[in-house]
């Protein structure tokens, strides 16, 4: 009999980006433009970078062992003071951590292993794939979203016990708004539900009725979770780090069980790490990833623009560096990418990459530089797209 978890085998889903690059291999393209990476174009900010170099050189001078398990005290008070004062959250809420990814999976392990989970699609696979390898696939409803909702879930009329939302969403790049998050934190009050909601990308919402965190809502302190990271606008997906907030008045008490499960399985995030998230909530901290942020969401909405003028019907980019994109008539997810790499040389993600309901849309993504957006649009300009698909677009 075998030992191993059976939960890892049980995902079967399609193993997009090795098949991309299977494709790429093939296709022997020597001017490809990249548009399907989700990772940053862009360096490192300028105050994070100094501020890591200044920690390792202390570290040099003096020894600093352990960081605290759940998060520099500095950095928890500057994100609070930030982002979550006026709420009624406490500093002690707030739990640093390497990545939103590690914080969808290991959230799990406060959860009974009977308790049923829930999540969308498409959306970014993360939570789906954690769920099969925790073993929860008997216990898993998923809700399936399309551009009718703009590919957002709304409340189901049954209960689920612990509720997965990304928003803004990757890969539709749309964002809940407030009618809607205030649907969700009722539900969960009514229903006695915990949501856990990715904000990876909550510094790119532009639209004043998108709400920044879900704390903003009232109720939402005693039902949800939220996660964000440093990855994204600060260019920190090489150097790791994002926070979780798990209030002390949540009805289902998890706080005290993260703090536990962080001090005993982490032994925290690296010291030079959280000097550099810390130097990236300065006022130079913010204005620098503001630029990136703004150089992101400016180059989806030119893709947006050139997709739109050629006839086709998107979403996203204002509040996600992400388009996504309906394919022309007739034309499945790989069609589509397979045009676009055969005939544009473009890289973009189908979008059955991220859930059943994704086939039939495709991906591209804001995480390029000016240089190759330029030839992108160019390209997406040419007759040979153009002439692709004459439907009017909405
Ligand atoms: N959540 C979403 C929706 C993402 O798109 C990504 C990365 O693409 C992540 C989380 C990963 O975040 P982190 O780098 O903090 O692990």
């Amino acid at each position: 009999m075998s030992i191993l978890e059976q939960g890892f085998d049980q995902i079967k889903r399609e193993y997009i980006f090795p098949i991309i690059e299977k494709k790429l291999i093939e296709s022997q393209k020597q001017d490809l433009l990249n548009l399907g990476i989700g990772d940053v174009a862009l360096p490192l900010i300028e105050p994070a970078a100094t501020a890591f170099i200044q920690a390792i050189h202390a570290m040099q001078e003096r020894p600093i062992g352990y960081p605290p398990a759940h998060g520099d005290q500095a950095l928890k008070e500057a994100i609070f003071n930030l982002y979550y004062k006026g709420y009624n959250l406490d500093v002690s809420d707030i739990f640093i951590s390497d990545g939103i990814n590690s914080d969808l999976g290991n959230l799990q392990e406060l959860v009974s292993a009977d308790a049923t989970f829930g999540l969308h699609e498409p959306s970014y696979p993360v939570p789906f794939d954690v769920c099969l390898m925790a073993g929860r696939k008997e216990h898993l409803t998923i809700l399936s979203t399309d551009g009718s909702t703009c590919f957002l879930p709304h409340p189901p009329k049954q209960k689920i016990d612990v509720m997965y939302l990304c928003s803004p969403n990757n890969p539709s790049g749309t964002a809940m708004d407030y009618q809607l998050c205030q649907a969700w934190v009722h539900w969960a009050n009514q229903h006695h539900s915990i949501l856990i909601i990715d904000q990876a990308y909550a510094d790119f919402i532009q639209d004043s009725n998108i709400p920044k965190s879900i704390y903003e809502i009232e109720g939402a302190k005693t039902c949800a979770i939220e996660l964000r990271s440093f990855s994204k606008s600060a260019g920190f997906t090489g150097l790791r780090c994002s926070y979780s907030v798990v209030p002390s008045t949540l009805k289902h008490p998890l706080k005290p069980l993260w703090a536990k499960r962080m001090a005993t399985k982490s032994n925290g995030v690296s010291f030079p790490v959280q000097k550099a998230a810390l130097a990236a909530l300065t006022p130079q901290g913010l204005e620098a990833s503001w630029l990136q942020v703004k150089h992101y969401l400016t180059m989806a909405e030119k893709l947006s623009t050139a997709l739109q003028k050629a006839g086709l019907t998107t979403w996203g980019a204002h509040n996600a560096p992400y388009v996504f994109v309906k394919c022309p008539e007739g034309l499945s997810s790989w069609d589509f990418f397979d045009f676009l790499l055969n005939e544009l040389s473009i890289i973009s993600v189908p979008g059955c990459g991220f859930g059943p309901s994704g086939e039939g849309y495709l991906r591209l993504s804001g995480f390029i530089t000016e240089k190759t957006c330029n030839e992108a649009i160019e390209r997406l300009n040419s007759p040979t797209f153009l002439k692709l698909q004459n439907t009017s677009c909405v």
